[in-house]
C-alpha cells in the first residue's frame, strides 16, 4: 500500500468512519496525510503518581486497580477508576461516560492525561484524554487536535493518522536540495511526521514552516509557469494601432461625455500596449467602485472593433448585463458598432460586441472572430474558463476587472500569472457618501428622517437585508426573512411609499423588470438581498441601508455603499446592527470614516484574516491549508525560491512537484 491507496484500506475502521472521511474529501491516504491539526494539547509531561502537584497538567500511567460507576442522587453518573503505578495510586474521575467501565478492566495498562485536583488532602485527576495499552497517541506527548467535521472526532483522526505514519513510506523530498538548504527547511518526511506527532514544539513549528513553504511555493510556481506558457502563446487576432486607428481612438476618447482621469488614461495605455502584442493579454484591473472601469473596457472594445474583431463582455448577473448594455450602447452609438445583449432567453446573433453573463461561454454557437474578452466584477478568470475558450478555438486577449480591493501582496501571490493595473483615483466631483452607524434604538429616528428625505427630495432608497444562512446562494430561509422585512416596511414604516422587493430566487426576467422599474422611479424604496452588490448604477438612489452590517466584510460593505453616491447629490449610507460588541462597533465605525476600499480591505485582512476580504465564499481563490496569506516574509521567501527554480531547473525533472502542482490546479479548477 502506498499514499495513493484508498482510504477504505485503513485497518480496523468502520464503514461509517470511511464514509465520513470521504465526505470531507479524504479519499486516499495522501489526503489524510494532508489533513493538518490546527493546534496541539501539551500532555508531554509524564509524572509518577507520588510526585503529582495540584494544578499541573500531566500524563500518568499505571494498572487499573479498581473501577466502578457511581450514581448520584441528582442522576449524575460518575466513573471512578483507580490507577496504580510503582510509586502510588490515584483516582481518576469521569462524568457521564458509563461505557468506559465496559471498555476498561482491572489489570489493564492505562495512561491518562489530565489536571491534578486537590480535594481536602486527597488528589485526583480530571482527565482530558486516555489511552489503553502502551502506545503514545492521545497521552504522554504533544497531542494533535484536528478540525472535527461531519461527526469525525479528533480522536479517530488522530488514531488513523498514527497508523498511517507508522505503516506507509513517506515520499522523499520534492524540492531541489539547494532550495531546501538555502531556506533552512526540514526535509519533507520529517515535516509530515512532526506536523502530526511532533516531538516538541520547536519541531512542530519547523514542520509547519516547511509545509507552509511548500504550499506557497506551489501556488506561486503554478502562476509562474502559467505566465511562462502564456509568453509562448499567440493570440488568434493581433490588434494594430496604426496612424488611422490612433486618430480614431484619440477622437473617441475626446468625444466621451467626460474627460478620462489620469489614472484611467494610464490604464488605457497599459491595455493598448498589451493588445498590439502577439502573446495574449492577461490583465487584471483593480479599481474602486465607481472609479470608471467600464469606459476603460469600452475603449478596448472599440479598438478591437477598429481591427474588425469581436469583443465579449461578461458580467456575473443578467441585471448587470442589461445595465452594461445600456451604458455601453450609449457610448458606442455614434460609431456604428453593433452591440448585442445575450441573456438566457435571448440567443446570440452576430454582433461586434456581445454583453452577457458567463453563460456566454457555454454557447454552442461559434463566435466569429473574438479578439478580446472582458470579465467584469470577477476576481479571477479561471483556468477552466480559459480552457473552455481554447476548446472553441479562441485564444483572445483577456481583461479581468474587479472592484474588490485586494492587498497588493495577496494579489501578487494569488494572481501572479496576471499583469496588474489599478485605477487609484476617482473621477472628479464625487461627493463622499456620508456614512453612519445606527444603534438599534436610533432605528426609528432614522426611518423617520428617511421618510422626510423621500418626501422632500424625491430620492430613492436601497435597503439591503443579509442572507440569513451562510451559503453561496440564497436559500429559502434567507428569502423568507427578506420577504418578511419587506411586508413589515411596506405595511408599516413606509406605507405611504412604493416599496419593491428583489432577491436571488426570482427569475432573471423578474429581476430585470424590478431593476428597470426602480430605475424609472416606479419604486421609492427597494428591499434587496445582497444581489444588488455588484455594479448596479441608479443615479437617483442616494440612501443605502445595510441591515446586519456586521455580517459583511468591510470590502463587501464598501461595494454595497458604492451603489449610491453615483450622482451630484449628497448620498447616505446607514449601517444597522443589532449587535453591541465592542469589536463589531469599532470595526463598523472605522468603516464610517474610511472611503478607500484598499484601506478597508487591509483592515479586515489584519483583524479578521485573509478569508474575510472576499465575502462568504468566492470563486477562484485557493484554499490554503496551512500557509497564511498574511505571512509576508514567507511569501517573499517562496517567491524568490520560485524565481530560482524557474531559472535553474526543469519542472519535468521533478515529477512529484509536478503532480502536486496538478493536484493544486485541479482543486483550483473545481473552485472556479
Ligand atoms: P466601476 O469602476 O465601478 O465599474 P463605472 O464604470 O460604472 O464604475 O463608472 C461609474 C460612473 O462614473 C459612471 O456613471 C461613469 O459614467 C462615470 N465616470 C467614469 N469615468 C469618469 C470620468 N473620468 N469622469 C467623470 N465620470 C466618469
Ligand atoms: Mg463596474
Amino acid at each position: 500500500m502506498d499514499l495513493n491507496s484508498g482510504i477504505n484500506n485503513l485497518p480496523k475502521t468502520s464503514p461509517i468512519t470511511i464514509r465520513r472521511f470521504k465526505s470531507i474529501g479524504i479519499n486516499i491516504f495522501w489526503d489524510l496525510l494532508n489533513y493538518f491539526p490546527f493546534r496541539y494539547e501539551d500532555y508531554s509531561l509524564i509524572s509518577t503518581i507520588n510526585r503529582l502537584q495540584p494544578g499541573e497538567t500531566i500524563t500518568i500511567r499505571g494498572k487499573i486497580l479498581d473501577l466502578k460507576n457511581v450514581y448520584t442522587k441528582h442522576g449524575l453518573k460518575i466513573q471512578k477508576v483507580v490507577i496504580e503505578d510503582p510509586t502510588g495510586k490515584i483516582e481518576v474521575v469521569w462524568y457521564n461516560q458509563p461505557y468506559l467501565i465496559r471498555l476498561f478492566k482491572t489489570g489493564d495498562l492505562l495512561s491518562v492525561a489530565g489536571t491534578v485536583q486537590q480535594f481536602g488532602d486527597k488528589l485526583s485527576i480530571q482527565p482530558y484524554d486516555y489511552q489503553l495499552g502502551q502506545y503514545q497517541i492521545h497521552t504522554g506527548r504533544l497531542v494533535p487536535v484536528y478540525p472535527e467535521k461531519l461527526g469525525l472526532s479528533t480522536k479517530v483522526i488522530r488514531e488513523k493518522m498514527f497508523w498511517l505514519l507508522n505503516n506507509i513510506n513517506l515520499l522523499p523530498d520534492s524540492l531541489p536540495e539547494k532550495i531546501i538548504n538555502f531556506n533552512h527547511l526540514t526535509n519533507l518526511p520529517f515535516a509530515y511526521k512532526n506536523i502530526h506527532f511532533p516531538e516538541n514544539k520547536t519541531l512542530a513549528v519547523e514542520a509547519r514552516n516547511r509545509l507552509a513553504f511548500d504550499e506557497l511555493f506551489l501556488v506561486q510556481l503554478s502562476a509562474a509557469l502559467l505566465k511562462q506558457t502564456r509568453n509562448k502563446q499567440k493570440v488568434n487576432y493581433q490588434l494594430l494601432i496604426d496612424a488611422e486607428n490612433r486618430r480614431k481612438l484619440d477622437s473617441f476618447i475626446a468625444h466621451l461625455p467626460f474627460q478620462l482621469t489620469d489614472s484611467q488614461q494610464q490604464v488605457v495605455n497599459e491595455i493598448n500596449s498589451d493588445l498590439i502584442l502577439r502573446k495574449p493579454m492577461n490583465r487584471f484591473l483593480q479599481g474602486d467602485v465607481g472609479s470608471g472601469k467600464t469606459v476603460v473596457a469600452t475603449i478596448a472594445c472599440y479598438l478591437t472593433h477598429l481591427n474588425h474583431y469581436q469583443s465579449l463582455f461578461m458580467v456575473p448577473t443578467e441585471i448587470l448585463a442589461h445595465q452594461h448594455y445600456q451604458t455601453i450602447s450609449k457610448l458606442l452609438k455614434p460609431y456604428n458598432i453593433k452591440v448585442g445583449l445575450f441573456t438566457s432567453s435571448k440567443k446570440i446573433k452576430q454582433y461586434d460586441l456581445i454583453i452577457g453573463t458567463h453563460a456566454l461561454l457555454n454557447e454552442k454557437l461559434l463566435f466569429k472572430k473574438v479578439g478580446l474578452v472582458i470579465i467584469d466584477e470577477q476576481h479571477r478568470f479561471g483556468v477552466s474558463q480559459r480552457a473552455k475558450l481554447r476548446d472553441k478555438g479562441i485564444n483572445p486577449h483577456l481583461l479581468t476587472m474587479t472592484a474588490t480591493p485586494i492587498p497588493r501582496t495577496v494579489a501578487l501571490t494569488l494572481f501572479g500569472e496576471l499583469d496588474m493595473s489599478i485605477i487609484d483615483k476617482m473621477p472628479p466631483g464625487r461627493i463622499p457618501i456620508k456614512t453612519f452607524f445606527v444603534n438599534n434604538n436610533k432605528r426609528n429616528d432614522c426611518y423617520h428622517w428617511i421618510n422626510n428625505e423621500i418626501k422632500n427630495k424625491k430620492i430613492q432608497v436601497f435597503i439591503v437585508c443579509p442572507l440569513i444562512e451562510e451559503s453561496e446562494h440564497e436559500t429559502m430561509k434567507s428569502v423568507k426573512a427578506v420577504v418578511n422585512e419587506y411586508e413589515n416596511l411596506k405595511n408599516n414604516v413606509f406605507k405611504q411609499y412604493r416599496v419593491g422587493l428583489i432577491h436571488g430566487k426570482l427569475k432573471s426576467k423578474e429581476k430585470e423588470q424590478i431593476m428597470t422599474d426602480f430605475n424609472q422611479k416606479k419604486y421609492d424604496i427597494l428591499i434587496a438581498t445582497p444581489v444588488v452588490e455588484v455594479g448596479i448604477d441608479i443615479g437617483n438612489a442616494t440612501i443605502m441601508i445595510i441591515e446586519g452590517a456586521e455580517r459583511y466584510g468591510l470590502a463587501q460593505l464598501h461595494q454595497l455603499r458604492g451603489r449610491v453616491g453615483r450622482s451630484d447629490k449628497q448620498s447616505y449610507c446607514f449601517l444597522f446592527t443589532e449587535k453591541s460588541e465592542e469589536k463589531i462597533i469599532t470595526r463598523l465605525r472605522f468603516f464610517t470614516q474610511t472611503y478607500s476600499g484598499q484601506k478597508l480591505a487591509e483592515y479586515d485582512f489584519m483583524h479578521r484574516g485573509p478569508g474575510t476580504i472576499f465575502g462568504i465564499k468566492q470563486h477562484g481563490f485557493i484554499n490554503l491549508k496551512i500557509a497564511s496569506l498574511a505571512d509576508l516574509t514567507l511569501i517573499k521567501k517562496t517567491r524568490s525560491a520560485v524565481d530560482y527554480f524557474i531559472n535553474h531547473y526543469k519542472i519535468n525533472s521533478y515529477p512529484q512537484l509536478k503532480s502536486s502542482l496538478k493536484e493544486m490546479q485541479t482543486a483550483n479548477i473545481i473552485n472556479n
